[in-house]
């Protein structure tokens, strides 16, 4: 769907009156410095940034995705043009609030498009962060036949491959790795993915964020890579807040991952300020990515098909946690520093 003038007009009245109840469009936390060395970085669609520049950032989100599996996928099926025409309004909303980066977790054989997130990038302006691995869940569907066959080294050295040299003929570097399990105990190739991304993070330093949702296949992930040597930091739980137990995400957090609660919507405000003031109070405000889970261009729907906003966060969660007594440093931790410290590249090993 494209966004009309009116839309447009609708949301900036909107954040005006955001902007009278939280001080977030005004202060500091929009240009916040992430306290990380000053030798870090993140790799971008457009190249290397230190990672104190990330700014606010939205640590889960979806440019565009297709559903029609590993068998059929083609990047043909979708028309750089009218992706970017649709999607980059959605982008500029984000800005106006402040988002500086956007990290596309969609992984290959989904819709990942190295070189179209690339111009959204150049479009916008907006820092946008790619990845490389494979994505199990969903019961294979997307997983490459090769992917059946080779062993958990082979699939490192593809992954490698691409962290060193692009994908493809893009020129453009992942700048974290993106695998999916499903939601039970984990199957021999759900292990292989997770044994394959152990090592490639080895080699590279390049964060892992496992579609994963409750916290069993969480903690099997967590042990298989503590056997390989790599530390639970290096480890994204994506879709904790799918989990029941709330213990569980302490649990993960207290050992050093990163707990992703990326479902947000106005309709879950409560639970999610519930959460954050939570790790707050446990001290493990520093172990926490808030996201969306949103957007996204259709391939094979008119116009892409519905679009779901960026902006919940910053109309609804930070004005909510501002008015529970979260401070900037709070949001600054959540939102830039958290990320910053995530997606840095750099080795993780126990
Ligand atoms: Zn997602």
């Amino acid at each position: 769907m494209i966004m009309h003038k009116n839309n447009r007009r609708e949301f900036v009245k909107k954040l005006i009156k955001v902007a009278a109840i939280t001080p977030i469009l005004a202060n500091s936390a929009l240009n916040a410095v992430a306290d990380t060395s000053n030798k870090e970085y993140i790799e971008t669609v457009r190249g290397k940034i230190k990672s104190s520049k990330i700014g606010m950032t939205l640590s889960h989100e979806h440019i565009l995705v297709d559903f029609i599996g590993a068998e059929m996928y083609d990047t043909g099926r979708w028309n750089h043009e009218e992706v970017i025409k649709i999607v980059s309004p959605y982008i500029r909303q984000i800005q106006d609030l402040g988002c500086k980066t956007l990290v596309e977790c969609t992984p290959e054989f989904i819709g990942r498009d190295a070189k179209l997130l690339k111009k959204i990038s150049k479009e916008t302006g907006i820092n946008i962060i790619t990845n490389t691995g494979y994505y199990g869940a969903a019961d294979n569907k997307y997983i490459p036949a090769h992917a059946y066959r080779e062993s958990s080294d082979q699939l490192t050295e593809r992954w490698l491959n691409e962290f060193e040299n692009g994908i493809g003929d893009s020129k453009v570097k992942p700048g974290f790795m993106k695998i999916g399990v499903a939601d039970g105990s984990l199957s021999e190739l759900h292990k292989k993915l997770v044994i394959a991304a152990a090592k490639t993070h080895l080699r590279s330093g390049m964060v892992i964020a496992s579609h994963t949702g409750p916290a069993l296949p969480a903690f099997e992930e967590i042990n298989l890579l503590m056997s390989q040597n790599v530390s639970p930091e290096a480890f994204i739980w994506v879709h904790a807040h799918v989990e029941a137990d709330d213990s569980k995400r302490y649990k993960a957090a207290q050992m050093g991952a990163w707990v992703s609660i990326d479902g947000y919507s106005e309709k879950e405000k409560g639970k999610y300020v519930n959460w954050l003031l939570q790790f707050k109070e446990m001290g493990l405000l520093n172990k926490v990515l808030v996201s969306h889970d949103a957007g996204w261009y259709s391939p094979g729907e008119p116009y892409g098909g519905s679009f779901r906003p960026f902006t919940d966060v910053f109309l609804s969660l930070i004005p909510a946690l501002y008015k529970n007594g979260f401070n900037e440093d709070d949001i600054n931790q959540v939102f830039v520093k958290n990320p910053a410290d995530a997606f840095s590249i750099k080795i993780r090993n126990i």
